[in-house]
């Protein structure tokens, strides 16, 4: 199968909203007038991003979910996105499957695929989403002030759990282990909440690399410090399971969650909750926007914890 008929065959499909898609040298968005394009863009590379034992289905979905979680942390709406990808092979099956959790996704968001580029080489694949957000409405992560209330969205650690008992370093029941593994493999966008917290909430984070690491990026763009409820932190009755230390260890230094991280004002505390109804979301007030400079991690008796958790990041983790 030659590139042209691989793209033909399993990446081109009739546009609904574009005015252009897959076929020619750039795609055609239409855009509604005044409001802002929203874009972002996330490589994922097999054995760094992802493990060589996840299914195409899986896979396809994730790339596009880690991508919708970026939009949704702004709280924009996804419209669409293009794929390039790198392949070792042209596997019709492989290329089916992972076709179809990629676009099941993207249908659900109504998020249209439009273009990409297409090469042979080691498994790499790159999307890049754009959506669209009024002007001034946008999420971001220098919003957070002094007197706000912390929230996240969900529940979080279980992919971090998964990917240790992958490791071997824990080791779960199978039936618990599969459900690890698709909060891993699976993770939902928080797209609706995003959108439904606009006005309301005053900065906003999706989670990807870790609840310290990630909450570190929104106070040092905001000029400003947190506690953080370390016994408050939302996790699965999988986690739940675990020795006090890993659940720590896990939910607040896990990564790969796709939760959002969001702050808002005390006083907006009602219309948060009816955002999260709207939305179908649960979210978890986990502790507060200080003036004070700097991460502060508390046990449910107010106790400071030194837990010596790093965020992940790539260059430090070999
Ligand atoms: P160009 O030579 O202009 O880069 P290509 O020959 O690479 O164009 O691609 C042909 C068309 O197929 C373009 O419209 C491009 O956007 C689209 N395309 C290529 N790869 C993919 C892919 N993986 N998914 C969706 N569209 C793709
Ligand atoms: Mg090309």
């Amino acid at each position: 199968m030659g590139e042209f008929e691989l793209i033909e065959r399993f990446f081109s499909r009739p546009v609904q909203r574009a005015a252009l898609g897959v076929g020619d040298d750039c795609a055609l968005l239409r855009l509604e007038p005044g409001m802002q394009l929203a874009t972002s863009s996330d490589l994922l590379v097999e054995g760094r991003h992802f493990l060589s034992t996840v299914a195409p289905e899986r896979l396809g979905h994730k790339a596009l979910a880690v991508n919708l979680s970026d939009l949704a942390a702004c709280g924009a709406r996804p419209l669409a996105f293009t794929l390039s990808l790198s392949l070792p092979r042209a596997e019709p099956g492989w290329l089916e499957a992972f076709a179809g959790g990629l676009l099941a996704l993207a249908d659900a968001h109504g998020c249209e695929l439009v273009g990409g580029d297409t090469t042979r080489g080691p498994l790499v694949i790159n999307i890049t989403v754009y959506g669209e957000v009024p002007p001034g409405a946008a999420l971001l992560r220098s919003g957070a002030r002094a007197g706000d209330e912390l929230w996240v969205s969900g529940v979080l650690g279980d992919a971090r759990l998964a990917l240790e008992a992958f490791r071997g370093t824990v080791s779960l029941p199978g039936e618990h282990f599969e459900r690890a593994r698709r909060a891993m493999e699976l993770p939902t966008p928080r797209v609706a909440l995003g959108m439904a917290l606009r006005g309301i909430a005053s900065s906003a984070i999706d989670l990807s690399d870790g609840l310290i690491g990630d909450l570190g990026h929104v106070l040092r763009r905001s000029g400003v410090g947190a506690t953080l409820w370390a016994d408050a932190l939302p996790h699965s009755a999988l986690l739940a399971g675990q020795p006090e230390r890993w659940r720590r260890e896990c939910s607040l230094a896990g990564g790969d969650d796709y939760e959002l991280l969001f702050c808002a004002p005390a006083h907006r505390h009602a219309e948060v909750q009816a955002a999260a109804a709207q939305a179908g979301v649960p979210v978890t007030r986990v502790g507060r926007v200080e003036a004070e400079p700097g991460l502060r991690i508390v046990d449910a008796q107010d106790r400071l914890l030194d837990l010596g958790l790093a965020a992940f990041d790539h260059f430090h983790h070999g």
